[in-house]
């Protein structure tokens, strides 16, 4: 018996082939849940979605859209009757130093990462408080906690700290309806957000400082994200896990 059999749930920014969004919306998959994958291309999002078997779909919708965020979520609950798992993943980031950071630069971060967050969960809400139950997950980075250090510029790291403020205030309102947010803090995962962008010297620089001594498997995060969207979690609500091999043990 699967954790999530019978369960409805919406992964952003899954289309991503070795990303964390497909790797969690597989692990949902495998246990039990039908899913929405979420992403910028329809038929990216598509492809992804019959990777992991019939009945799961895939939808165009870029989460700093308002209007299109509302638009999927409609739509699912028309075709589901309910959503009761929001994956919010999709994310971006550039390494970026502080004095380089140009308007552009700060408003594409901090609005995939953080309004993405805030529209799509908007989008979920109100069917969740109707049931009475929901999990929200969100992807934040240890560069929030410890102020960059792996890849992303101070922007990235602001985006994400934002997005641990938003799950707690999240977490508070959405407590009495039921309703559980949580964030993830992954450390460094391989993936194709730091593909080919990192330099030998700067990933045997991030190794060195993580106890375990490896990069963190896009499972790790699939891992933590299903206990968080499952009711092994019951209890927990408005925390921050950190998923990290040890680099920030506090
Ligand atoms: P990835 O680049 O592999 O995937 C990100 C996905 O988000 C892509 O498919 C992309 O098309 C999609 N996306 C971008 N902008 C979008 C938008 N406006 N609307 C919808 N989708 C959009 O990245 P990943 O490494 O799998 O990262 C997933 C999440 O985890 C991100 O939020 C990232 O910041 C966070 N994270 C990653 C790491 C890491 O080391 N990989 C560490 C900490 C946090």
């Amino acid at each position: 018996q699967g954790l999530l059999e019978g369960r409805y749930a919406i992964v952003t920014g899954a289309a991503s082939a070795r990303g964390l969004g497909k790797a969690t919306a597989k692990l949902f998959a495998d246990h039990g849940a039908t899913i929405a994958i979420l992403d910028l291309d329809a038929n990216a999002a598509k492809a992804a979605a019959a990777d992991l078997g019939e009945d799961h779909v895939g939808f165009a919708c870029d989460v700093t859209d308002k209007t299109a965020c509302a638009s999927v979520a409609s739509e699912l609950k028309a075709r589901w009757g309910r959503i009761d798992v929001l994956v919010n993943n999709a994310g971006i980031t550039q390494p970026l130093k502080l004095m380089e950071i140009e308007p552009q630069n700060y408003e594409a971060v901090l609005d995939v990462n953080l309004r993405g967050t805030l529209y799509m969960s908007q989008a979920v809400i109100p069917g969740m408080r109707e049931v009475g139950s929901g999990s929200i997950v969100n992807l934040s980075s240890v560069s929030a906690q410890r102020g960059g250090g792996i890849f992303g510029g101070p922007h990235y790291s602001a985006a994400k700290a934002g997005i641990l403020g938003l799950t707690k205030a999240m977490a508070r309102e959405l407590a009495p309806s039921g309703v559980r947010v949580n964030a993830i803090c992954p450390g460094f995962i391989a993936t194709d957000i730091t593909a080919g962008k990192l330099t030998d010297e700067m990933r045997a620089q991030v190794l060195a400082g993580i106890p375990m001594g490896r990069a963190g498997e896009a499972s790790d995060v699939a891992g933590c994200a299903l206990f968080l969207a499952s009711d092994l979690s019951a209890y927990c609500t408005g925390t921050e896990v950190d998923v990290n091999g040890g680099s920030l043990i506090h």
